[in-house]
């Protein structure tokens, strides 16, 4: 039997084990102080003794927050020593969110239920999917007596939910050194359902607030007024025009181009027979990681100036969230090489990095130059009530980082 098979018939025969400790996870609810709760160090106490009990090395980068009874918002990191080569990192959460109301979950968020070869409960998917995943992957090539290639370490952080000032941003402040560019990178907690995906780049984030304000008057005398909301209604036609202003495609994302569209719009006048002296709206945008934000700040300002001096209205724009994407991780990294292998070994059919229109934690190993890898198998399940895993899909994840972790 070769090395990859023992560990993945080890893993399966951890199925009962993995269970229970979903157990145990979704009956300690983690929420940061944000969310209402009293934050993650109940849980990280219980992932801590677990791996004590495995003889693995674990260091505590806690972070202060007067919010919580503990006063703590706890880190881990867990490392197994191997050879020289370049280290294999796993990161993983401990926080969930809240449940939302209890009346739109068939059972006890806080109590797992195992049904169908699914299993039911507050964070069985995001993030305990990518925890007992990384735990048990650990577990195996202990098991096996395999040493790696290079050092094994999870990172198990708090605060991912609610920005990570107080979880991996406050990690990598204090352990600047702790993970080398060479290094492989995976963070088991986003993907798709098949299991197939790897997340490689983000595109830039920018939603934009427009006011547009002219001059209300009644709806028999326009001439009288400044109409606010047709202004308004010609700059929302434009949004579309930076389509073409920046049409750059990167056949790595889904759809390969930046998206600029207007979304949401506050009301205006209650009534028909008034011109409307204000309007706004939101436009969405997302834009492909090598676009400057800058250049497409400066782009509506001009378009949006342009047409609010043809109407006599002022415009004033604003950002509601504007966070600029790192560099992509390169398809062909070592981390997605690797990660891709043990994929197709498992499943049997390739992985497909790619792109996605949005931000995660990647973002945080990015721009300090450490390519990192985001991948799982996942339903679209988090944050819903009802959130679900298959057990068959949370073994092959297990399997994937060890094979992954043991460099086969
Ligand atoms: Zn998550």
């Amino acid at each position: 039997m070769s090395l990859a098979q023992k560990l993945m018939s080890r893993v399966d025969s951890y199925a009962d084990q993995i269970v229970e400790a979903q157990r145990r996870l979704v009956a300690i609810p983690a929420l940061g102080p944000d969310n209402g709760g009293q934050g993650e160090i109940d849980k990280a106490l219980w992932v801590e003794k677990w791996l004590q009990e495995m003889n693995l090395r674990v260091e505590r980068v806690d972070a202060a927050d007067a919010r919580v009874e503990s006063g703590l918002r706890p880190n881990l990191i867990a490392t197994m020593p191997g050879g020289e080569g370049p280290a294999r990192w796993a990161l993983s959460h401990l926080d969930v969110v809240p449940t939302g109301p209890a009346d739109q979950w068939t059972s006890d968020p806080w109590q797992l239920r195992v049904e169908n070869g699914k299993l039911y409960g507050r964070g069985v998917l995001d993030d305990h999917a990518g925890v007992v995943a990384s735990l048990f992957a650990l577990k195996a090539l202990i098991e096996e007596g395999v040493t790696p290639p290079g050092t094994v370490g999870l990172i198990m952080v708090s605060d991912e939910e609610t920005g990570s000032l107080y979880g991996l941003d406050h990690v990598l402040q204090q352990r600047p050194e702790l993970i080398a560019a060479r290094d492989l990178v995976v963070i088991p907690d986003a993907g798709e359902e098949d299991g197939l995906f790897i997340e490689v780049a983000e595109k830039s984030i920018l939603w934009l607030k427009v006011e547009v304000t002219g001059k209300q008057v009644h709806g028999s005398t326009p001439d009288k007024g400044v109409n606010a909301l047709y202004a308004s209604a010609r700059m929302m036609v434009a949004v579309h025009e930076m389509y073409e202003r920046f049409g750059g495609e990167d056949p790595i994302f889904v759809p390969p181009t930046s998206t600029f569209e207007p979304t949401r719009k506050e009301a205006g006048v209650p009534n028909i027979n008034t011109i409307p002296g204000k309007d706004v709206f939101y436009i969405d945008c997302r834009v492909l990681p090598d676009v400057n934000l800058d250049e497409v700040d400066a782009a509506f300002a001009q378009r949006f100036q342009e047409i609010a001096k043809e109407e006599g209205v002022a415009v004033k724009i604003s950002h509601e969230q504007r966070l600029q994407a790192p560099p992509a991780t390169p398809a062909d990294a070592p981390v997605v090489q690797a990660l891709a292998k043990a994929i197709e070994v498992v499943k049997g059919q390739p992985a497909k990095p790619g792109g996605i229109g949005g931000g995660t934690v990647a973002a945080f190993f990015r721009k300090r130059g450490l390519p990192a890898a985001v991948w799982c198998t996942w339903p679209p399940t988090p944050h819903m009530p009802d959130e679900w895993c298959d057990l068959d899909s949370l073994l092959d994840d297990t399997k994937v980082l060890a094979l992954l972790f043991a460099g086969c």
